[in-house]
């Protein structure tokens, strides 16, 4: 963006264009989970009246571990080559090695390939993002107690998983070894899985992995993980013990912000050592701009990408609204998907917004009877009195589609009314959002 609008532009980078987003975050695990989901349709297959015994008597889908993660890691691979052509055909400068700040305006670049240079800017954007939380008592190995990222290098599929944590990248990547046939357990600290998301979505989401065999182990607090050969025992505070042939640990993100000068050139950090910016990415060094997970304001890669671009329009000048959190979509990539945007219902029972509410379970749409999906749902919040949309939650197949159209009610301050005129497909998933809009309608006389 700032290239687009003039500037002169040095990216450093440590580990690929794309950074932990594209090499080993949030692209390659979309590209195991739809691996998984694929061979999920197997499984629902049978219902639908087809069957594959005639053709392939005695034979099972299975997935190959080393081919499906040789094909993640090019996927990502290219995709981050994609990027660095972008940028260089832009006129970006770009330095593999380490970056740190020695003033607000200076940046000292360790190049990979030996030697520093020091460049001097008008302006800094850190976007360091954030690694693996991990704990002393629960060391990845790279091979049986793994974290997220080291996870494409196995060549087999783990047997029997034992995830820790049940955020979004312990569901998500929990459901995508259960679609590829492991033997999975989730180990949850709280009374439910998705503790941050919609409790309805989650109870239906929590239902729909115990359908499906998986073990959800909940108010369970992991105090250990060790190994010993072929297995790793998890140990709970509470003395239990969960066996495995593999651990995942899903526990959390810490910043990338040690050693790289921020606070000596002014720059506050925050808790846990997250960078404090305001709206427009600032931070509270003049010309020190930060964007994405090193600031913590929402571990989102949309997020970051928006906070990044912020930062540049409103260093250089260009029109710019300040970030708004109330309009930010998100997804959590299980099935059924859970879309999310806008005010939630824990904010409506909280009082913090007045909103009315209505709820319209998938099972009664008729495009989700002809494909067999049962679970799911589309759920609105509008203000009373005016009827402006202010949030909504979609729980379905293609969820991450399906909450577009209430994405942009939010972000448009839309009525439910006008939500609801907007002709939709007959017979489609989306029919359920205007037939939900439909329901928020106040009749006046
Ligand atoms: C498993 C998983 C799945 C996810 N899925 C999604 C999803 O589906 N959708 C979504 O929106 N978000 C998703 N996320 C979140 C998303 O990945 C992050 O929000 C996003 O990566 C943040 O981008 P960033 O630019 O801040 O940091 P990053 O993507 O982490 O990039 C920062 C880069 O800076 C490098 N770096 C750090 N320090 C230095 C230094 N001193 N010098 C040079 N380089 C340095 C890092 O090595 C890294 O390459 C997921 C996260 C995880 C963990």
């Amino acid at each position: 963006m700032a290239a687009h609008l003039g500037a002169s532009v040095t990216v450093v980078d440590r580990d690929g264009l794309g950074g932990a987003a594209v090499l080993t975050d949030c692209v390659p695990s979309k590209t195991l989970i739809s691996v998984g989901d694929f061979m999920q349709r197997f499984e629902a297959a049978t219902e639908l009246g087809v069957g594959f015994e005639a053709a392939h008597a005695g034979e099972e889908a299975t997935a190959d571990a080393s081919r499906v993660n040789a094909r993640i890691l090019a996927l990502a691979a290219a995709q981050s080559h994609d990027i660095e052509q972008r940028l260089l055909s832009e006129g970006v400068r770009v330095c593999r090695g380490v970056g740190r700040v020695l003033a607000p305006g200076r940046v000292r670049i360790e190049a990979e390939s030996g030697g520093a240079e020091d460049v001097d800017a008008e302006v800094v954007l850190v976007a360091t993002g954030a690694t693996p939380r991990v704990m002393d008592t629960a060391r990845p190995d790279g091979e049986r107690i793994l974290t997220w990222q080291q996870i494409y290098a196995l060549k087999e599929l783990p047997e029997r998983l034992v995830v820790v944590g049940s955020g979004v990248t312990g569901a998500e990547l929990a459901h995508a070894y259960l679609g590829l046939g492991s033997d999975v357990t989730l180990v949850s600290s709280r009374d439910r899985v998705l503790p941050g998301e919609d409790a309805e979505a989650a109870e239906v989401l929590e239902g729909v992995f115990t359908r499906r065999g998986m073990t959800v182990l909940s108010k369970s607090r992991m105090q250990s993980v060790t190994r010993s050969g072929d297995s790793v025992t998890v140990t709970l505070t509470d003395g239990r013990t969960v066996e495995g042939s593999h651990c995942l640990l899903a526990l959390g993100s810490v910043p990338n912000t040690t050693d790289l000068g921020l606070e000596e050139a002014g720059v506050t950090l925050k808790d846990g050592g997250f960078v404090g910016v305001d709206r427009v990415s600032r931070t509270t060094a003049r010309g020190v701009y930060a964007a994405g997970d090193c600031t913590g304001v929402l571990m989102l890669a949309s997020v970051a990408a928006m906070q990044g671009r912020i930062a540049m329009w409103h260093f250089l000048g260009d029109a710019v609204a300040p970030l708004d959190l109330k309009t930010v979509s998100s997804n959590v990539f299980t099935a059924p998907e859970i879309a999310t945007v806008g005010w939630s219902q824990k904010a409506v029972d909280a009082g913090e917004i007045d909103a009315e509410c209505v709820m319209l379970p998938l099972s009664g749409n008729p495009r989700a009877k002809m494909q067999g999906v049962r679970d799911g749902f589309v759920k609105l919040f509008a203000r009373p009195g005016t009827g402006i949309v202010v949030g909504g939650v979609v729980v379905g197949p293609r969820a991450s589609e399906l909450i577009h159209p209430v994405a942009i009610a939010v972000a448009e301050n839309l009525t439910a009314d006008q939500l609801a005129h907007a002709f939709t497909v007959y017979p489609s998933m989306s029919g359920s959002v205007a037939e939900a809009a439909r329901r928020l309608h106040v009749f006046r006389t």
